[in-house]
């Protein structure tokens, strides 16, 4: 059974270097216990934070010691009471073939094979993300103009496909002719930018919000927020969810800038982190599924196969090699 470990902390970009797989015995449920087999695993931007040696909400991974993740798994073994052979769970696990659980953190899921893979996105930590970031934040009103960067990612394209839902004017940025393409035709956003043919990325959204924006989704920080900011609306609001174009920087950036645009134009600009609203998750669970179910939302996933592609899928994530949700494919 293989087990991917932490081998150094990166520098800048993440390397395959900076992991290391070793080969352990294939472990054995105790009394209590689960043997779980590795199905689907989440890749995602917040583990590169974790990679550094810095106190966060959450703990960084040590050296020498395993990565984790979202997952889903196979229950291959049970000597727990609550959960018998086959049934699928997911939570928080290590990146590891196999793997022994008391299962206290994780949870059942329906082991329908088309719908495992979506716990880790649309109606998983991503897709909850969009949705309670961008109601309990945003605070959309009909009618308002909406800017999501990261558009064509698993939270963005949730939160631009919500918006319309919401009866908002939607306009994503993305790093590719196909993404913002893909924008358009499959999630119903009503414009897009390509980033990396875009000269002057402020005057671009200006072009296709000509009446300003009033909420901005934010994914990935610096010049994109500083393009954003120079569009925002008075009562605009700003949601700080991430910022990956910063995550490999290894000079800590000055900031935020354009505060008296904040002033100025009364914005709030607020970050939050999705298990913040935990208590409400089966509400939002339930939302989303529903609106999957009524194909008001499209499921989008970039699924790679194979235990050893976990590191490459990871990097790939910064390198904008996903459509929707990156996803890992065990068997
Ligand atoms: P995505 O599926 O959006 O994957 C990452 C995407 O980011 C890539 O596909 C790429 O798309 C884009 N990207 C990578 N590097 C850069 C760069 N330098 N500049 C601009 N874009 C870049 O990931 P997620 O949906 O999982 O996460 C999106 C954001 O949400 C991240 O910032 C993440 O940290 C944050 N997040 C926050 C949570 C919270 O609780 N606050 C929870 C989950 C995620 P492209 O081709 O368009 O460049």
């Amino acid at each position: 059974s293989k087990t991917i470990l932490l081998k150094n902390r990166p520098q800048g970009t993440p390397q395959n270097s900076n992991f290391e797989f070793i080969e352990e015995e294939k472990p054995s449920p105790k009394d209590g216990e689960v043997l779980l087999r590795t199905k689907y695993v989440s890749v995602d931007p917040y583990l590169r934070g974790r990679m550094r040696d810095e106190k966060s909400y959450i703990e960084p991974f040590e050296i020498g010691a395993p990565i984790a993740s979202a997952i889903v798994a196979e229950v291959v073994e049970s000597n727990n009471d609550r959960f018998e052979k086959g049934d699928f769970l997911t939570g928080s696990l290590e990146w590891k073939e196999y793997q022994t659980s008391t299962a206290e953190n994780l949870r059942k899921v329906s082991s329908d094979e088309n719908s495992l893979s979506a716990n880790l996105g649309i109606l998983g930590v991503t897709g909850l993300t969009a949705y309670f970031g961008l109601d309990r934040i945003g605070e959309p009103k009909e009618g308002e103009t909406l800017l999501v960067s990261g558009a064509a990612g698993a939270v963005g394209s949730v939160v631009g496909q919500i918006g319309k839902i919401k009866g908002l004017k939607v306009i994503g940025i993305a790093g590719s002719d196909e993404k913002v393409e893909l924008l358009k035709s499959k999630f119903g956003f009503d414009a897009s930018i390509n980033y990396n043919k875009t000269e002057d990325l402020a005057a671009a959204i200006k072009e296709h919000a000509p009446d300003g924006i009033d909420i901005y989704f934010d994914n990935v920080g610096s010049y994109t927020l500083d393009a954003a900011m120079k569009n925002i609306n008075r009562l605009g609001r700003v949601i700080n969810c991430g910022a990956i174009s910063l995550y490999n920087e290894t000079e800590k950036p000055t900031g935020p800038r354009l505060e008296t645009t904040i002033v100025k134009q009364s914005v709030k600009m607020q970050g939050f982190i999705v298990s913040n609203y935990q208590e409400h998750f089966p509400e939002g669970v339930k939302q989303l599924s529903q609106w999957l179910n009524d194909g008001k939302l499209v499921k989008e996933e970039t699924v790679v196969e194979g235990f050893d592609s976990i590191p490459q899928a990871f990097i790939d994530l910064f390198e904008g090699k996903n459509k929707g949700k990156m996803v890992v494919k065990i068997y």
